[in-house]
Parts: structure tokens; C-alpha cells; sequence
């Protein structure tokens, strides 16, 4: 598979929660992609759709949440047209592998490290209980864990967040996944621990050759490793494009202000700040689900959902004001 080539490919992708309140529409025609040997970062203020995706990606959702419409193609094959026992049996933990911010809901703690990683390289690779310990060991040391031996003998709640966020990547690489999703993985650990982790993901990443997908609300952690990035806000796609094109020229009133407003980005003095909240999805905004927030909404914003187009080739916005400025200049070129 060469660098270009895209493993996963969402389009359209529509979920929502019917509530007795009424339609929590959780995420409407989501669309990015991530194609083989990247890491490509989601990030979003909690309530943005970002982890509803994934969990639609993998056929998560259940009653009352419904995935309305969409198509997600994983190296070739649709599968939301999948059935559950073949996601559950060749995708979910296989080749799409998962990690979470409390790798402690993953793990079973009730068995050792040792038991649980040496089943899931049995089952994958038919080998007997010495050889996939010996590559369970290896599999732990590549994970930069101190004393593999002392860390197999061990239950979950015998070590702490950041080793057992480090078990978890060992599983993804027992599996032999050809894609990692990391939902905010580094949320709950210290700050030099998630450091650590991020560093860990991305030198793995690239010795394997193996995709990432990795969700954050923050946007220092995201930048810090992802090539590609997507903004989401309010159950939409916002703003895609190369880390470059995000953080040094956001398009979208929405990615520049989330820029704006992180010290790492922007000087401190000049810190953007926020008005109003993120929308209850339930009474989601007509038009732009921006626009209550936005200093720049005209009234096509209020009664128009704006389209993702694309600006520059790998840099797609969803803004009105952005497509009416592309039609000019197209406009005045032509
Ligand atoms: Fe603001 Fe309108 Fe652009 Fe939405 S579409 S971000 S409201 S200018």
C-alpha cells in the first residue's frame, strides 16, 4: 500500500439520538478520510460529534442513537453494509484496533497482562502459549515498557495510566491493525506522561507503517502529532486540511478563533475567547451551526448549511463567507 492510498474513507455519514425529548442530531454528513501511513487528528469541543463518528465508524451506536445515513469504506469494503458478526469477528479489535482515555474500561481486571495479551496474539497468529509470550514480551518492550517480564505478571489496576495507556498500544500491535483510533487518549494522564504517550503513538506509527486516528479537544495535542487535521463543531465538519494549512492559515471563523484561543498558538496577550456554548443538539441552529457564535454571520448563514469545498488542493472549509470569496476570485480569474 503506498502513502497516498486512502484506508478509511467516510462520507456523509449521519447519526442521531431519538430521545422522548426529540432528535439529538449528533452528526450530520460527516466526511474525512485517512489513508495508509498518517495520523490524522479530529478535534472538538465536547459535543462536536467527534467520538459519535467513531463510534458509528465501528458500528457502535445503539438504541436510542441510530446511524441515519452514510458510507464508511475500511480498505476496500463498506462497512456499514457489513454484518455485526463479521465486524465483531475481522474489524472491531482487529484491524481497526481502539484505545480510550480510560484504558482501564479496555482492560479486563480480573486477568494478568500476560493473559490477556498472550490470547489476543494466539488467536490472531495460531501461536502456542511460549511463543506468544515471547512476542507478547516484545510487544511490551516496543511499547518502551521498563521491565516487560514484571509488567506481564501484573493486573491493570497494578500499574498506573500511563502504562497501562502503553498496554493498550501493545495490544494494538499484537493485532497487527492497520488502523489505531485514539479517543482522547492522553486526557486523563499527567502532562508529561501524555507527552510520553503522543511521542510513543507517532515513533510507532512510523515504524509500522500503520494509520492513526486520533481525537482530542485539544488542539496542542493534536498538532503535536497529526499530518492531516479536521475540525468539528457542533456535529460538523468544519474545516479539513495539512496541519500547516489549520494552524498557520485557518479558513474557518471557527478554526481560527480555536487557534486564536491556545497559548501555544497564539500570543498570550492576544488570547481569542469564545462567545456563547456549543449548541444543545437537540435544537440544533438552522443553517451554519456556527452561526449563534460567529462575529462574521450574515443572514444565508442563519438558513443555508454552507458546503465543504475545497480551497487549495488538501484544504477543504464549510463557511459561506469563504465559498462566496472562492466564487469571486474564480469569478474574476475566468
Ligand atoms: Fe460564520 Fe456564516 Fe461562516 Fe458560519 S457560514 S462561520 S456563520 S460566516
Amino acid at each position: 500500500m503506498t502513502e497516498q492510498q486512502t484506508i478509511l474513507d467516510i462520507k456523509d455519514l449521519t447519526t442521531h439520538f431519538i430521545t422522548y425529548r426529540g432528535v439529538v442530531k449528533a452528526v450530520e454528513n460527516v466526511a474525512y478520510d485517512i489513508r495508509a501511513n498518517e495520523v490524522v487528528g479530529v478535534v472538538g469541543e465536547t459535543g462536536s460529534g467527534k467520538s459519535v463518528t467513531v463510534m458509528s465508524v465501528l458500528r457502535l451506536i445503539r438504541p436510542p442513537g441510530k446511524i441515519i445515513s452514510g458510507r464508511v469504506v475500511f480498505r476496500g469494503e463498506d462497512l456499514m453494509s457489513l454484518p455485526e458478526a463479521e465486524i465483531r469477528k475481522r474489524i472491531r479489535g482487529r484491524e481497526i484496533s481502539m484505545i480510550f482515555q480510560k484504558p482501564m474500561s479496555s482492560l479486563n481486571p480480573v486477568f494478568t497482562i500476560d493473559r490477556q495479551l498472550t490470547d489476543v496474539i494466539r488467536l490472531h497468529f495460531g501461536l502456542d502459549r511460549e511463543q506468544a509470550r515471547q512476542r507478547a514480551l516484545e510487544n511490551l518492550a516496543a511499547v518502551s515498557l521498563p521491565d516487560p517480564e514484571e509488567v506481564l505478571a501484573k493486573y491493570p489496576h497494578e500499574l498506573s495510566g500511563g502504562m497501562q495507556q502503553r498496554v493498550m498500544i501493545a495490544m494494538a500491535l499484537a493485532c497487527g491493525s492497520s488502523l489505531l483510533i485514539a479517543d482522547e487518549p492522553t486526557t486523563a494522564l499527567d502532562v508529561s506522561v501524555q507527552l510520553q504517550i503522543l511521542k510513543l503513538i507517532k515513533s510507532i506509527q512510523r515504524r509500522t507503517g500503520f494509520s492513526v486516528l486520533l481525537i482530542s479537544h485539544d488542539l496542542g495535542v493534536i498538532a503535536s502529532i497529526c499530518d492531516r487535521i479536521n475540525v468539528m463543531y457542533a456535529g460538523h465538519v468544519l474545516e479539513s486540511g495539512s496541519k500547516a494549512a489549520l494552524v498557520e492559515s485557518p479558513q474557518h471563523p471557527y478554526s481560527q478563533k480555536l487557534i486564536g484561543s491556545v497559548p501555544d498558538f497564539a500570543p498570550r496577550e492576544k488570547l481569542a475567547q469564545f462567545k456563547g456554548e456549543i449548541p444543545d443538539l437537540l435544537f440544533a441552529p438552522e443553517g451554519c451551526r456556527f452561526h449563534p457564535r460567529c462575529d462574521r454571520a450574515e443572514a444565508v448563514c442563519r438558513r443555508e448549511v454552507p458546503e465543504l469545498i475545497e480551497v487549495a488542493p488538501d484544504h477543504k472549509v464549510a463557511c459561506h463567507l469563504v465559498t462566496a470569496l472562492k466564487n469571486k476570485t474564480t469569478a474574476l480569474g475566468t
